[in-house]
């Protein structure tokens, strides 16, 4: 199974980053209450801070480097996290256990950090201040939105953090996030696509992509559009997810955001089947993105990172030492061969969050398919992505500077309700089921 990214290993320069950012979350998730108490405003505002370094204090044990952390409405995170189906168990190992973060180096062009949990359900990324600063404003809205829409495609965010280290530059200050890997860890995607409903400089150079061995390939809206594709629902799938589309596009037109994609990975059942009709283990693919690997790759971080102090805790908390009693996640290196069939029906440990099985499947997938609404062989992974973008000030000398160029229907950087109208009307147009002839043109 290759691993996507590469491993951020000790002289790695984003180890002692990423070792503290794992460091902080699992001490500030350890001291979250467990009891199932109403959320308070001041919770909504609240902010934890810690500081580590070599001695330890009452609050956090000694470490190896020293930083401050500071967690943001960590009980709003912990019942967010409750409320998509995570347990605080499972959040503390896949982030922490034997920390294995893979780093995807920055896919997108705003200089954001991209890093992987080692299980692949979980991504941290590293946001700028003003997404920091808007995911606070929005926080008790995106909240109450999501207690009302537990299907919503808007991104599953577990956390919000920043770290304050000392480097040899000086002081730097790192804001991110937590939130769900839209796609599962034991399958590959066979063409991903991030669409906006925009065309301006929205294609990617698929075949330049190919040729440089890139693996990760993300296609855009004019790809799309080029290879005539679709978004093969039937009126029954259709129906509640464009629904819910338009009430997640509505809000985000509310908190004045735009920007977002939606982010649709395409798993060909065929293919699968197709490259190994013998092997049990085809639904297993590697994972969909898989960037080269190192030349000689290094030595797995595998660093105990240290206990949080005892003591101090909460004794009836459960999860103040997480890595007692508890069996550690399975990762996708060493996946349960099942029959193929079955992993149709069985959840895998994709971090599903959907109640509403009419539609989504048990790993977070849609099936595809036809106007009869029988089922063609394709699943779709998909989820509103990078939907923390306010239009800002920057945003508007942006849409200033391009309209004197471009037509502005075509360009991205327009306010938020012309934003919001656009995108929805471009995915009602393109979830459209496919006839028989066009999915056996179609190829992934
Ligand atoms: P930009 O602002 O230039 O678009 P960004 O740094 O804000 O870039 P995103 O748009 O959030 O980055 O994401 C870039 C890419 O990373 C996406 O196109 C997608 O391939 C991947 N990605 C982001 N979020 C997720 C997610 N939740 N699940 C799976 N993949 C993701
Ligand atoms: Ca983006
Ligand atoms: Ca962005």
């Amino acid at each position: 199974y290759v691993i996507p990214g590469q491993r951020v290993v000790e002289g790695h320069q984003n180890y002692i980053m990423a070792y503290n950012m794992i460091t902080g979350i699992r001490v500030a998730v350890s001291r979250c209450s467990w009891l199932p108490s109403p959320v308070k405003e001041e919770d909504f505002s609240n902010v934890t801070k810690l500081i580590f370094d070599m001695e330890g204090n009452s609050l956090t044990p000694g470490t190896k480097y020293e930083f401050k952390f500071k967690d943001y409405a960590p009980e709003v995170f912990r019942r967010l996290r409750t409320k998509f189906g995570i347990d605080q168990a499972d959040y503390l190992l896949s982030l922490t256990e034997k920390v294995s973060l893979n780093e995807l180096g920055s896919p997108g062009k705003s200089g954001s950090f991209f890093y992987y949990s080692r299980d692949y359900k979980f991504i941290i990324k590293t946001i700028h201040h003003s997404e920091h600063r808007q995911l606070r404003k929005v926080l008790k809205q995106y909240y109450e939105y999501v207690e009302k829409n537990p299907n919503t495609f808007i991104s599953q965010f577990y956390g919000l953090h920043r770290l304050k280290m000392y480097t040899r530059k000086g002081i730097i200050k790192v804001h991110f996030i937590v939130m769900n890997n839209l796609f599962p860890p034991h399958r590959a995607m066979n063409l991903t696509y991030d669409l906006k409903g925009s065309t301006h400089g929205r294609r990617t150079d698929i075949e330049k992509a190919k040729a440089a061995g890139k693996t990760s390939i993300i296609a855009k809206d004019l790809n799309f559009l080029e290879l005539k594709d679709k978004i093969s629902l039937g009126p029954i799938k259709k129906k509640p997810i464009i629904e819910q589309i338009a009430k997640d596009v509505k809000l985000l037109q509310q908190l004045n955001i735009m920007d977002y994609s939606l982010l649709i990975g395409v798993h060909d059942l065929r293919k699968s089947q197709e490259e190994d009709p013998d092997n049990l283990m085809a639904n297993f693919d590697p994972p969909p993105t898989r960037p080269p690997q190192p030349l000689s790759p290094p030595a797995e971080l595998e660093t105990e990172i240290p206990e949080p102090a005892q003591g101090n805790q909460n004794p009836s908390n459960p999860t103040s030492n997480p890595t007692q009693n508890t069996t550690p996640t399975p990762t996708f290196k060493q996946p349960h061969p099942q029959p193929t069939q079955q992993v149709q029906s069985q959840p895998t440990n994709q971090t599903t969050t959907s109640t509403n099985p009419c539609f989504i499947e048990p790993d977070g997938g849609i099936r595809a398919t036809d106007a009869n609404n029988e089922d063609q062989p394709l699943v779709y992974y998909m989820g509103i992505i990078d939907s923390l973008t306010n239009y800002s000030t920057f945003k508007r000398c942006e849409t200033l500077l391009r309209c004197l160029k471009d037509k502005r229907e075509t360009i991205s950087a327009i306010p938020a309700f012309d934003y919001g109208e656009r995108f929805y009307k471009f995915m009602d147009k393109i979830i459209v089921s496919k006839t028989k002839e066009e999915l056996d043109q179609t190829k992934y």
